[in-house]
């Protein structure tokens, strides 16, 4: 087992992360036992993996399980109301506990709904995407989405722990799978020269690696979300560099109305791109750029891009919601493991890193968009 503290003071909290973790609940979660607990997952994670959690679980308190519908339009309002009313009929005190078990949609609404019930009660997250593991588990952003605007509503409220058993991603579709693996390469290409060196020679979509490589590879990018996290645990500078790669990724999935590319997918492209920009400023040299681009299509293939209009995804890159006072700041790779923000990127940047993006859509078999 592989542990990452978070150091957060009073809010500090440790990851833990190894094959057949599930069974250890009940000595990794043991401070937390006795006090009443929800589960929240959906039904089809339940019917896959519940099994392996409940009688763990239930080894530690009383337990109530709450399934939510899947999807990310059920990162909602509704679904917050749901799930509040559900921690009532379960006699959820200020003493409660609630475990969110699956990927990034359960985490966010769960957490969220831990974060406003009683004016935030503990939380626990047992991620079952990969992206989930090496991402959205790790920070304490949690949220749901307006119908007019993604993860508009929200809280920072940091879980008690975090459980990551990457057994459970035996199961992930292989799509969902590589999307997580693109934000591990992220963490690579922003901070860790050993990690992207791994992940140059994984396997695709990092299907099939050894456990030891997979447990590391989650480790090493939840360490680096972490690091940055400690510093910056409001997102007022320093977190801004995990945007790596997705400012234009934002803007893939916005102007393709979020149906083409999955988060990761979109990710990947957008580390391209990050990295073709800082190529043409001659910040970043072009033996680093193929490094980069090719390790991103080493991980398999990705929705086409070629097809969307340049104005279209300007305009979207334009309305990026971290943008400040008009700017749109990109973080930029400089070198592998090293990265800096600029907000001077100008309209015909951009376009020409969209065209070189095109252009190495021939070396993929492109993906249909998504189902
Ligand atoms: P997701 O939660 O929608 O899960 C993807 C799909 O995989 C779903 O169909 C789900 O049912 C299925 N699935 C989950 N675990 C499985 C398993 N073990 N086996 C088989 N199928 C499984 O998607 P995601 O990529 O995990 O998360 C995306 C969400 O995360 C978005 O809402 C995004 O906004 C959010 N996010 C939050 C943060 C944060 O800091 N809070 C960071 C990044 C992303």
């Amino acid at each position: 087992m592989i542990e990452i503290p978070v150091e957060l003071g009073a809010r500090r909290y440790p990851i833990s992360i190894g094959h057949g973790l599930l069974g250890m609940l009940p000595h990794l979660l043991s401070r937390l036992a006795d006090r009443p607990m929800v589960v929240v997952s959906s039904p089809r994670i339940w019917s896959l993996h519940g099994g392996r959690l409940e009688k763990p679980l239930r080894a530690l308190g009383p337990l109530t399980r709450v399934l939510i519908p899947e999807g990310e339009q059920y990162k909602s309002r509704a679904t917050l109301d749901l799930l509040h009313d559900a921690f009532l009929a379960a006699g959820l005190g200020r003493d409660g506990l609630v475990v969110a078990f699956g990927g990034g949609v359960v985490g966010d609404v769960t957490g969220y709904a831990a974060a406003t019930y009683m004016r935030g009660i503990d939380w626990v997250q047992v991620p079952t995407t990969l992206l989930a593991m090496v991402d959205s588990s790790v920070g304490g952003k949690v949220g749901i989405n307006h119908p007019k605007a993604k993860n508009l509503i929200g809280a920072f409220h940091q879980p008690r722990a975090v459980v990551a058993d990457p057994l459970l991603l035996e199961t992930l579709p292989s799509r969902e799978r590589r999307s997580g693996a693109y934000e591990v390469l992220k963490c690579g290409i922003l901070a860790d020269r050993a990690l992207f060196a791994a992940l140059q020679k994984a396997p695709p979509g990092l299907e099939g690696w050894e456990r030891m490589d997979l447990e590391n590879a989650i480790a090493s990018a939840c360490r680096i979300k972490a690091d940055v996290v400690e510093r910056d645990e409001r997102e007022d500078g320093l977190r801004r560099v995990l945007n790596l790669g997705h400012t234009l990724g934002h803007a893939l999935e916005a102007a393709t109305r979020y149906r083409r590319f999955t988060h990761g997918e979109a990710v990947g492209w957008g580390l391209i791109g990050a990295a073709c920009i800082a190529c043409s400023r001659e910040m970043l040299s072009e033996t680093s750029f193929e490094a980069i681009a090719s390790a991103v299509d080493r991980l398999g293939p990705r929705p086409r891009l070629s097809d969307l209009k340049a104005e279209g995804l300007l305009q979207a890159v334009g309305r990026d919601k971290k943008a400040r006072a008009g700017r749109v700041a990109f973080v930029l790779p400089t070198g592998i493991g090293r990265v800096s923000i600029r907000s001077d990127v100008a309209p015909a940047e951009i376009r020409r890193a969209l065209r070189v993006m095109a252009s190495r859509e021939a070396r993929l078999r492109p993906l249909a968009v998504r189902p």
